[in-house]
């Protein structure tokens, strides 16, 4: 056991503070990893303020951060490719039991006993909890690392490990393609890489905003058209037209108003996962057998995937560097959507405090 910097909260109400945490030795598959960048997810908002307490209650202190790039420093005796010295991401998951259906179709999200990067119990008991990548190092079973194209640029790159296989897995599962008539609503992190995503898909890309303030950006991103969601007029014009909408909302929000643009048996996948129930219109889903649904982050083969494919693509995140100690001013930012497009921590700078 060796004690790693990080920053952590110690309660729902405390600001993120400089702290010092237990990880583990790498041992059997494992890679030690020093963390050059870790982006800023607002799930990490989210849990730090214990917003999802029924389905999720925050164990503290926590440590926030799945959005992990870094450097391989040590490998236990049992690693295989992996050498010190590659670049890697670690994402949303650190571990699962290898061995359920859902893990031998390679979609360990769906795991009954999936690890998360953060707030899990920690299995190896290091610690009472499993801790993210706010943080100078993590030690990860090899299973559980992504390699990193060589022509990405590390920090606009580790946004991909949530945001980007959040929104990738649902475009992909509901076959997002060319002639398909997609929306994104909500152009914060998942949404400007939902944005990226459909229109390298060849999809034809609808934005839905609550911010003026993004419009030019969202063409920018790719996005075929833009629509403000507050204008009822513009709104209606889409009613019944649309294959496929991915929510990325993270706050409340009417999501009839968005079942009423689907086509007949189109659907609406959330992503976003506010802290209240949102209600649902019976009859917005019966007119049209139109469909709701969710999807949690991918499995480790769809995330190499897609990083393969945002290599092809030369795919990579929007991103505003930010040093570790800005970090509870950009929690405020985030609440105010006023975020260009994720935020991403240098790790440097918790190296130098
Ligand atoms: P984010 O960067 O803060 O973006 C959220 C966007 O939602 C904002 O930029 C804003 O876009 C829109 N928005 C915010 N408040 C709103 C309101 N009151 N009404 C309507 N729109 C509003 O957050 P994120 O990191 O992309 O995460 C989005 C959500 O996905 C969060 O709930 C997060 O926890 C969740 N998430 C889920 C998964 C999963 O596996 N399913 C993975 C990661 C994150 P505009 O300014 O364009 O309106
Ligand atoms: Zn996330």
């Amino acid at each position: 056991m060796y004690r790693a910097r990080a920053y952590s909260a110690s309660s729902s109400t405390s600001p993120l503070a400089s702290d010092t945490i237990a990880r583990r030795e790498p041992t059997g598959r494992d890679v030690q990893i020093e963390i050059l960048y870790c982006g800023v997810c607002h799930s990490d908002l989210h849990y730090v303020r214990d917003e999802w307490h029924d389905a999720m209650p925050a164990v503290y202190p926590c440590v926030p951060g799945h959005e992990i790039i870094g450097r391989v420093t040590r490998t236990g005796p049992d690693v295989g490719a992996l050498r010190a010295g590659d670049l890697v991401g670690v994402g949303c998951l650190v571990d699962s039991d290898h061995d359920c259906p859902n893990c031998r179709e390679g979609l360990e999200q769906f795991c009954p006993n999936m690890v998360l990067t953060y707030g899990s119990p920690d299995s190896h008991g290091t610690a009472p909890v499993t801790y993210g990548g706010y943080s100078d190092s993590v030690v990860v079973d090899e299973r559980f690392v992504v390699r990193i194209p060589s022509n990405l640029d590390p920090a606009a790159a580790a946004p991909l490990l949530c945001a980007g296989i959040t929104t990738y897995s649902p475009m992909r599962h509901w076959r997002v393609g060319p002639g398909k008539k997609v929306g994104v609503v909500g152009l914060g992190g998942l949404g400007h890489m939902g944005v990226k995503f459909a229109h390298a898909l060849g999809a034809h890309t609808v934005v839905f905003t609550t911010s003026e303030s993004k419009r030019d950006d969202a063409i920018r991103l790719g996005a075929d058209e833009v629509v403000l969601s507050k204008d009822a007029n513009r709104m209606k014009a889409h009613a019944g037209s649309f294959d496929f909408i991915l929510d990325c909302v993270s706050a409340n929000h009417d999501v009839n108003s968005y079942i009423n643009l689907l086509t007949r048996d189109g659907n609406l996948t959330l992503v976003g996962a506010p802290e209240k129930p949102l209600p649902v219109a019976a009859f917005a889903l019966i007119f049209g057998r139109r469909s709701l649904s969710g999807s949690p982050i991918g499995g480790i083969a769809e995330t190499q995937e897609m990083f393969d494919f945002c290599g092809q693509h030369r795919i990579t995140s929007d991103v505003e560097v930010i040093p570790i100690q800005k970090i509870n001013e950009a929690y405020d930012r985030l609440l105010r959507s006023d975020v260009k497009y994720r935020f991403c921590i240098d790790m440097a700078s918790l190296r130098s405090e």
